[in-house]
């Protein structure tokens, strides 16, 4: 995960390494390195040059040049930066509400599907919740066969009205049913597009608007880099959701969506996929991620 980066980064504190007396112009030239590692990564220019510069005011404000170990103290300032970067503490889920409403969004390939069967097997093994999947995608029967299946793997069930083509109608259907059926959390899968277009958007604002969820999640395929970040804002912009969810982070990853998107939308990171499995889901805590890139 985030390999090229962190190869990069290491590179850029060996600059440090083996000086006998580190200078202002070294600590410039090891940051110089780390703003390129970022851009590498896919992180957006301001982003990376903004991170610098606030690491650079705080090298100075600690006096770094004159501690003991200048080079740790620079690697530490870095990760501190990395984590607030990332979000800086650990978002929760809210499951409250009665039953729990959580609708996914995000393009159609995003890991949408297959993310709202991790999340309700999470929720079903480690929360000791009972929920329900709901197939709100009119458009395309494969999905809401994928759903289907997706549940019979994990054993938590269904709701589908596959001759309803109002996704809102199904959604609130979905949720009476839960409430008659002793469900305490709904998680509605929605249709995507390939790419954000206007007919997507208003559709599912009006699923958002009709169920009102406890808890809208974006879901971004990782590998899509700065591109994530723009449909992050798209999304955002018409649902203000509540968290994002990073997949397929267990791919060739650059790492820009997972360093970007907080600083775009202001929204956490909240979960992350890692694999195709029902169990390839993780809590995403930003300073681990940090200690991580930094080795
Ligand atoms: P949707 O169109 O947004 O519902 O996306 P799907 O859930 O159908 O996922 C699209 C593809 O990505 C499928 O082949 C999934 O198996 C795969 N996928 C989803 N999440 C992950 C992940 O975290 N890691 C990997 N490697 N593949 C994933």
């Amino acid at each position: 995960m985030f390999d090229n980066l962190s190869d990069k980064l290491d590179k850029a504190f060996h600059i440090l390494k083996g000086h006998g007396k580190i200078t202002e112009v070294n600590v410039a030239d090891t940051l110089k390195e780390v703003r390129r590692a970022l851009l590498d990564a896919d992180v957006n220019f301001k982003i990376a040059k903004d991170f610098t510069a606030r690491v650079k005011d705080k090298a100075i404000g600690q006096d770094v040049l004159t501690t003991l170990q200048p080079g740790q103290l620079l690697v530490k300032l870095v990760k501190d930066e990395l984590t607030e970067l990332m979000g800086g503490d650990v978002a929760g889920i809210n499951l409250q509400g009665s039953p729990t409403v959580i609708l996914m969004s995000g393009l159609q390939g995003s890991g949408k599907t297959t993310f709202s069967g991790k999340l309700a097997n999470y929720l079903k093994t480690k929360k000791n919740k009972k929920p329900l999947l709901v197939a709100c995608d009119i458009y395309r029967p494969a999905a809401i066969n994928q759903l289907h299946v997706v549940g019979q793997q994990i054993g938590v069930d269904v709701y589908s009205e596959p001759d309803n083509k109002n996704p809102v109608v199904i959604a609130e259907n979905a949720i009476a049913f839960a409430k008659a059926n002793g469900m305490n959390v709904v998680i509605v899968d929605t249709a995507g597009r390939l790419a954000v277009d206007q007919e997507m958007m208003d559709e599912i604002a009006r699923v958002h608007n009709a169920i009102k969820p406890q808890e809208t999640l974006f879901v971004v395929d990782s590998m899509t880099g700065q591109d994530a970040v723009n449909t992050a804002k798209a999304f955002n912009d018409i649902l203000n959701f509540d968290g994002v969810i990073l997949t397929k982070l267990d791919g060739d990853t650059r790492g820009g969506a997972a360093l970007s998107i907080k600083s775009v939308v202001n929204k956490p990171i909240k979960f992350v996929g890692t694999g195709e499995k029902m169990d390839a889901i993780d809590v995403f805590y930003p300073d681990r991620m940090a200690e991580r890139i930094l080795g």
